[in-house]
């Protein structure tokens, strides 16, 4: 029985992974200039984080995480998302009596039992970043900034940006009983799905994508009404920092956080041309989060980015610097006896940073020249009897078409001679 790769994952062969590689090396290079350094945190961490860091009336943690108990009986889940861990971390480092904020990025698999579908499986990569220990406005203007510039440094420049404010504890808690007045007489109308948010948390009956529960709830009250002075004000800055930033955004009614430890900026970035899944990062304040997961009261605001939404989103743009790195020197050699001066130049080529390959099957002159094209080869050194016996190696420059010969002294500066 053949065994394939479980359903909802799937292998980055070599020709895509360089496509990875250089996007991973755009984002890479974008959060460094903004300040953030990267965190690495363990795949698997302990349930209670994500129930209580995620939130366990989420879809995520009610139906799609991967869970188990290891050999000792502990239960153990995948992350199905970063910040819960990065928070732990922060935390368990004591890292708040450090100097603050701290601006920190990842990038990843994350594991989600979902149904699988275009741009969405269940081994995915996300990027993200948190920053931690400010309220100051300009600190949201920024993180939103980065997942900008990433997007404009990758040549995607088709987004959307959607912003709201989800406000405070204290003027949700209002805004929340207005929305629960406003559904309740048309609760019945509503999904399945939407009943249950309805009971456990009201604020995310306007997520759902259905229309029959877009029409039912129509004319909801506007959490950007209800905002109490100090939050109207922060989202007030939000927006001023990004227009002075020549960032245009939509502000959009329906973009609600439920979970208590959101607060204030809520955003998502969407790129319309990918299809139904078209967010391709979404984030805001968690003020209350790190308190949530055990910590002191901390500020902290981040943002996650869908790896695979942004391959996709690419494949629609011109994207010449994707280029699989080209081989510098191939060596063919026509047979064995010539392996004690194989190993040499290759090994002297290797150390000098020049990528050299060979071949190890003794082809013909012409089938190794075939292969040598088609691994990209700059050069092809060429080692056979008659070389051997004149002590010198045939150096073949596969642009030009030009042959010559150097001594093995020669060599060196004959190759990098061309390659320069
Ligand atoms: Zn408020
Ligand atoms: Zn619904």
């Amino acid at each position: 029985m053949q065994v394939k790769a479980p359903r909802g994952t799937y292998d980055i062969m070599p020709d895509d992974v360089n496509k990875w590689h250089y996007v991973e090396r755009i984002i890479r290079q974008t959060a460094e200039t903004f300040g953030y350094a990267e965190i690495r945190t363990p795949i698997f961490e302990h349930t209670e984080l994500f129930e209580r860091g995620v939130g366990d009336t989420t879809d995520i943690v009610s139906k799609e995480m991967y869970t188990f108990q290891d050999r000792s009986n502990r239960s153990l889940t995948l992350r199905p998302e970063n910040t819960a861990s990065c928070v732990r971390a922060f935390i368990e480092h004591s890292v708040a009596g450090g100097i603050l904020p701290v601006k920190w990025y990842y990038m990843g698999p994350m594991f989600r039992y979902d149904r699988p579908q275009a741009g969405r499986y269940r081994q995915f990569h996300q990027f993200g970043v948190e920053a931690f220990g400010s309220n100051n406005p300009a600190m949201d203007a920024e993180v939103i900034s980065l997942a900008l510039e990433i997007l404009a440094n990758l040549g995607l420049t088709d987004y959307e940006l959607h912003l709201n404010s989800v406000g405070c504890p204290q003027c949700r808690e209002i805004y929340r009983e207005k929305l629960i007045a406003h559904i309740r007489p048309v609760k019945e109308q509503l999904c399945a799905d939407c009943q249950t948010r309805f009971e456990k948390n009201p604020l995310r009956v306007l997520d759902c994508k259905l229309n029959s529960c877009q029409a039912a709830i129509a004319g909801f009250p506007n959490i950007y009404d209800y905002l109490c002075p100090d939050c109207s004000e922060h989202y007030s800055q939000v927006r001023k920092n990004l227009s002075d930033n020549k960032s245009s955004f939509i502000h959009d009614n329906q973009l609600v956080r439920g979970l208590d430890y959101y607060t204030n900026t809520a955003f998502e970035i969407t790129i319309p041309q990918i299809g139904a899944q078209s967010a391709v990062a979404g984030g805001g304040r968690y003020n209350g989060l790190v308190k949530a997961c055990g910590g002191t009261d901390m500020q902290g605001i981040g943002f996650a980015m869908g790896m695979e939404r942004l391959l996709l989103a690419m494949a629609s743009v011109e994207n010449g610097p994707i280029n699989a790195p080209k081989l510098d020197v191939f060596l063919a050699l026509m047979d064995d006896k010539y392996e004690p001066q194989a190993v040499q130049i290759l090994s002297g080529l290797r150390r000098a940073g020049i990528k050299t390959d060979r071949d190890y099957n003794y082809r013909s002159a012409k089938a190794q020249m075939k292969y040598a094209d088609k691994l990209g080869a700059r050069i092809v050194l060429l080692l056979g009897e008659d070389e051997i016996q004149r002590g010198i190696i045939t150096i073949r420059d596969m642009q030009s078409r030009e042959q010559s010969e150097a001594s093995t002294e020669e060599l060196m500066a004959a190759i990098k001679a061309i390659l320069e």
